[in-house]
């Protein structure tokens, strides 16, 4: 029936707005910023990069390796690897970014970052009031202010985190476990 389109999308929206007067769930509208909507867990911004321990800077577990930068669909991301390798927050030698900054303001959000990062180093943020005239002075996030915890991680994204947690525990109980026999062979002293 031609018009059959319109007149039922107007009786939704009468349903919504008597309803509203009468049932909780029809009134869909939130005074914000006064009022605030639960966010879900799976919301997602911009991207961060995660740090183990207290030092942000030792603890950052991105290596450098500038996969997302290459694999970034608009090229937000900017990385400049440090020359030489550095002790992390557990004394282990790796390559860290001397640089490493995020265009927002050209970023769009699509995770492939994250999607693409081997080291569960870069996440999505669920921040989004972050509006400013300035683009270079506020919109251009460096290393310092995309470092945040692994527990601000386990915060936002609960159960994503603990998969996370509980496989980069598996793959750390791996590696010890093949360490070991090795360690034991060569400290067995050679027969003459
Ligand atoms: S965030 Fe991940 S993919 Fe990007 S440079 Fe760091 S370790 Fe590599
Ligand atoms: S979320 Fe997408 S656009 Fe944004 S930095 Fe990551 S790969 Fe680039």
């Amino acid at each position: 029936m031609l018009g059959e389109g319109i007149i039922k999308g107007m009786g939704e929206t009468a349903r919504n707005f008597f309803g509203s007067y009468v049932k909780e769930d029809r009134l869909t509208t939130v005074q914000y910023p006064e009022e605030r909507l639960p966010q879900k867990e799976a919301a997602r911004n911009f991207p961060f990069l995660v740090y183990d321990g207290k030092d942000w800077d030792k603890g950052l577990r991105c290596v450098a390796c500038q996969i997302c930068e290459k694999e970034c669909p608009p090229q937000c991301i900017y990385i400049v690897k440090d020359a030489t390798k550095k002790p992390d927050h557990i004394g282990k030698m790796q390559f860290q970014a001397k640089v490493f900054d995020i265009d927002i303001s050209v970023c769009m959000s699509c995770q492939i970052c994250v999607e693409v990062c081997p080291f569960e180093a870069i996440k999505m943020d669920v921040e989004y009031e972050l509006s400013t005239g300035d683009r270079f002075g506020q919109l251009l996030l460096h290393k310092d202010q995309l470092a945040k915890s692994n527990d601000y991680y386990r915060k936002i994204h609960p159960t994503e985190a603990a998969e996370v947690d509980a496989r980069m525990g598996a793959e750390k109980a791996k590696a010890e476990a093949k360490a070991k026999p090795a360690a034991a062979t060569s400290a067995t002293p050679s027969k003459p």
